[in-house]
Formats: structure tokens, C-alpha cells, sequence
């Protein structure tokens, strides 16, 4: 392991002054993914800025207003045990329980999760469903930009140097929408994604009013699919869903990599989405607003 200093700032503002004034400084949270690339030697800081005393950042409050914020500092596992979560927006729940083990899920962080920036992670899938922003905070203010917007491709994010994700935010469902996160992995059931599908669905008297739909971890940065809008105002026959999930494989822009080839990641799509789908119209949990 290599050496480094650690400071322990008390609040965001002090970790962003502290950020902005030391440029070759790195703030750590859970440490999974940044002390793992220390030890690698792919990146040596002087300085380490340790989040995880910061006082107040992982809290996780529900307004029916303004929806649902996350404190950076949340860890993966304290968000999917969540009653907030598991009330108001279970897909996240199950996104979050689905990620690695419970040793890592209790040291990640969501905010270390998303500014990691890698494309094979779960929980950023389902916060593209969900419309979720992100706030970010420099010495000087704080900004709130789409999820969508703030992971700009592989390991990139819209992160710029002295600032740091404070929350996540994402506003009140629909009332009666529901929804699934259906991901597979092509080792052993505790490893990041090779695929995974978010889809929710607001479903009044068995026609689909509204389908939201995202695919992650097969390229850069999540994406919502089109084919969502096919959905709307019908029933979700097999047919449909038969169609929408090869509109699904269509649509996306797939990457070879380890966990598979962008032809094997294109089916897998294709089925995940109709899995998800079909858990849909088969009336599967439910999402209270
Ligand atoms: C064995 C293993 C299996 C895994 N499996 C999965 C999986 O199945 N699904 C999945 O989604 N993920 C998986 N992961 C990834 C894991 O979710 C991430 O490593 C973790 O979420 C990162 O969070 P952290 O708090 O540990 O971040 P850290 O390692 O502390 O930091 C990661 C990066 O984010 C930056 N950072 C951290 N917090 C902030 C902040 N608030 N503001 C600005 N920058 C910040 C750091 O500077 C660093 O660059 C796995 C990881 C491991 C080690």
C-alpha cells in the first residue's frame, strides 16, 4: 500500500475547501473501489479526504413534495434496508440489494458508487428509471443536474475538480407505478452486472398508462430506451412485451468487455426486458407514492 496523508473534515464545505485547495488530493468514502486502485498503483494521491466523518451526509428523508433525497454518504446497504426506500421506491431497494455482497454494500457509498463513473454497477440503472438528479457541491455553491447528464461515459463524470455529490434526489413517483430491477451477472451472483433492466410502469385498470425503461451496464452510461412510448395506453400483452424487448436489444449501442460481447449483451436485453415486463403485468410489487 502506498502512503498518503488523511485528513477527516466534519462537513462538505471543509471537504470542498479542502478538495479545492489541495489538487492532488482524492476524497475517499467507502474506499471499495479508490483504495483497491491505490493499491494497483494506478493512481497515487499525496492526500486522502475522508468523507465518512462528515456528520449529517447519509441521510435519507422523503418529502411527497420534493421526493426522495440520499445523502452521498448513504451506504449501498443502508439505503436498501431503508423503510423510505422500501415504501416509496422498492426498485431501488432491490437494485441496491443486488449489488456485490454485504461486506461491500456496507462500506460503498452511493455517492462513491456514482462518481466512480464504472458502466457495470447497479444502482445507477434504476436512478435513470426513476428520473433521479444529483446535487453537487463546491466551496462556492450547489448545483443539481439529471443523473443522465452527470455521468458523462466510462469512469467520467460532470464532477469538476473541489466539488463533490452531496445527494441524490429524485422526485415522487406517480401514483400507482410500479416497478422491477432485473440484472445478470456472468459469474457468480455477487458480481457487477454484464446486464441490468429497470423498468416501472404505472398500470390503471390493466392498461399501461405510462412505462418507463433503462438499460445499464452494457455501455458507457445508462440509457433510457425509446420503446418505452409503446406502451402507453395499451395492455401488456405478450406481444407487446415481445416487442418492446426487441426494441430494447435494438436500440442499444453494446461494448465487448470481459463479462461479454456486445452480440451476447444485445440478447441478454432482450430477455432481461421481457422478464422485467412480464413481472409487470403480472402485477409484481408495488411502488406507493
Ligand atoms: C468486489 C466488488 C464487487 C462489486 N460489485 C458491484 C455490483 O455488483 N454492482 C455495483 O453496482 N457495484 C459493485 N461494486 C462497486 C461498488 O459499488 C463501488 O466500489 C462502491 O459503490 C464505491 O463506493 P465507495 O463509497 O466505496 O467509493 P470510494 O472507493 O470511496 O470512492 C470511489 C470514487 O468516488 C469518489 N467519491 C466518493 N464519494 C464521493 C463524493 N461524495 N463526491 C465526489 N467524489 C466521491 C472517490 O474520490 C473515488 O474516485 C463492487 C465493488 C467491489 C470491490
Amino acid at each position: 500500500m502506498r502512503k498518503f496523508d488523511l485528513i477527516e473534515p466534519k462537513s462538505l464545505a471543509e471537504a470542498c475547501a479542502l478538495l479545492g485547495n489541495h489538487p492532488d488530493a482524492k476524497a475517499v468514502a467507502g474506499g471499495t473501489a479508490l483504495l483497491t486502485i491505490i493499491k494497483q498503483g494506478l493512481l497515487l494521491p499525496k492526500l486522502l479526504v475522508n468523507l465518512k466523518k462528515i456528520i449529517d451526509g447519509s441521510a435519507i428523508t422523503f418529502d411527497p413534495v420534493q421526493g426522495l433525497r440520499i445523502g452521498a454518504l448513504a451506504t449501498i446497504n443502508e439505503i436498501e434496508t431503508s423503510e423510505i426506500v422500501n415504501r416509496h421506491y422498492p426498485a431501488l431497494a432491490e437494485a441496491c440489494h443486488v449489488v456485490a455482497n454485504i461486506r461491500i454494500r456496507n462500506m460503498a457509498t452511493i455517492g462513491g458508487n456514482l462518481c466512480h463513473g464504472d458502466y457495470q454497477s447497479d444502482p445507477p440503472t434504476v436512478l435513470a428509471a426513476l428520473d433521479a438528479c444529483v446535487e453537487v457541491m463546491s466551496a462556492a455553491n450547489v448545483r443539481q443536474l439529471a443523473l443522465t447528464d452527470f455521468q458523462l461515459g466510462s469512469y467520467e463524470t460532470a464532477l469538476q475538480p473541489g466539488e463533490l455529490l452531496s445527494a441524490v434526489v429524485i422526485p415522487p413517483l406517480p401514483a400507482g407505478m410500479s416497478g422491477h430491477y432485473v440484472k445478470f451477472t456472468t459469474g457468480s451472483s455477487e458480481e457487477r452486472p454484464c446486464a441490468g433492466v429497470a423498468a416501472l410502469a404505472r398500470i390503471d385498470g390493466g392498461v399501461c398508462r405510462e412505462l418507463r425503461l433503462a438499460v445499464g451496464a452494457v455501455s458507457a452510461k445508462p440509457s433510457r430506451i425509446t420503446a418505452e412510448a409503446l406502451a402507453k395506453d395499451k395492455i401488456l400483452t405478450a406481444d407487446l412485451i415481445t416487442t418492446i424487448a426487441a426494441e430494447a436489444a435494438r436500440a442499444i449501442d453494446p461494448i465487448d468487455d470481459v463479462r461479454g460481447s456486445a452480440d451476447y449483451k444485445r440478447h441478454l436485453v432482450g430477455v432481461l426486458t421481457r422478464r422485467a415486463l412480464e413481472q409487470l403485468a403480472n402485477g409484481k410489487t408495488e411502488m406507493k407514492s
